[in-house]
């Protein structure tokens, strides 16, 4: 360094951290102060930090900053193909940073499955997006449409969902159904998602009601059938005959299963015709947690 340079350094030490960046640097342009919160403070305690990058990405409460990120979450939604009104402003209500463990709050609106507990997850938005739609525009809805006039608002009509998790997807089944009924078989996360439904209701009042049912989904449930839409967010190696006795003339089942090579899944879809036969096809791989017969 030539004296020349160090005659230009700055004479007052120590420096102040938040003072660094307005410094002047010879011929450089002046820069402007940082912001506070851009600072590094490597004294700062760790817990700060943490709530420091939860305040810049994550809903605060129910508030403004939830509405922005959901609506992000449904822009890329819509990009990939969900065109369904009543299914994408499901997705811009229900509020999934709600239905996830503190920890992972901000993570809540990123496209990816998220632990819930009990080694089970909740799907990433697109593919439950993709799969409540599958539901939404079955060939048999002018069926239903036909028998039943105004259930175009509600077309997922009378459905049964196969795994609650922690219920956020049955909370964004009830704004599209008549009725919702959904089977866990483990009791903590048939409990957990009872707290997390009463909690959208109190931050959604009048959004409608789920009947949560503790039991073994691989038989469905009987007392309610016929469903007009079933959807399972477990897989097995063969789709439960309860299921295809409980679903309606014009109805649709979608559910993940295995497709026999090595235990992939692909995502079967099943339509009950107007006659009463069964029409079998299928859309793309998928990975869900396995379907498990009996409770805990
Ligand atoms: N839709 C859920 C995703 C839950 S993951 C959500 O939004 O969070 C799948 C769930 O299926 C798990 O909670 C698992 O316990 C449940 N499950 C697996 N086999 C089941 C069965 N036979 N009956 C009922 N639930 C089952």
């Amino acid at each position: 360094m030539s004296q020349g340079e160090s005659e230009r350094k700055p004479r007052r030490f120590p420096l102040q951290l938040d003072r660094v960046s307005a410094v002047p640097v010879p011929g450089a342009a002046p820069r402007p102060f940082l912001q506070p919160r851009e600072l590094l403070r490597p004294q700062a305690p760790l817990q700060h930090a943490a709530q420091d990058r939860l305040r810049q990405t994550i809903p605060q409460g129910v508030g403004l900053d939830s509405v922005r990120v959901r609506r992000r979450m449904v822009e890329r939604l819509v990009a990939e193909g969900i065109s369904h009104p009543g299914l994408l402003d499901a997705f811009g209500q229900v509020p999934r940073h709600q239905f996830v463990d503190t920890a992972l709050v901000n993570q809540a609106y990123e496209d990816t499955s998220l632990p819930i507990g009990l080694g089970q997850t909740i799907s990433k938005p697109s593919v439950v997006a993709a799969m409540i739609q599958l539901l939404c525009v079955r060939p048999g809805l002018p069926v239903l449409a036909a028998a039943r006039p105004g259930s175009e608002a509600r077309p997922l009509g009378a459905c049964l969902e196969i795994g609650t998790g922690c219920g956020y997807q049955a909370a964004l089944l009830a704004h599209l159904a008549r009725q919702v009924v959904s089977i866990e078989r483990l009791r903590d996360l048939h409990h957990k998602a009872r707290q997390h439904l009463d909690q959208l209701r109190l931050t959604l009042p009048g959004w409608p009601d789920v009947r949560l049912v503790y039991g073994d989904g691989m038989v469905g449930h009987a007392p309610q059938a016929p469903y007009d839409t079933i959807i399972a967010a477990a897989g097995g190696s063969a789709l439960p005959q309860a299921w295809l006795d409980q679903l309606a003339p014009g109805g649709r089942l979608v559910a993940p299963t295995e497709d026999g090579r090595g235990g992939s899944q692909v995502l079967a879809i099943v339509d009950r015709l107007p006659d009463g036969s069964l029409q079998h096809s299928r859309a793309g791989a998928v990975l869900f947690v396995p379907l498990k017969s009996g409770t805990r």
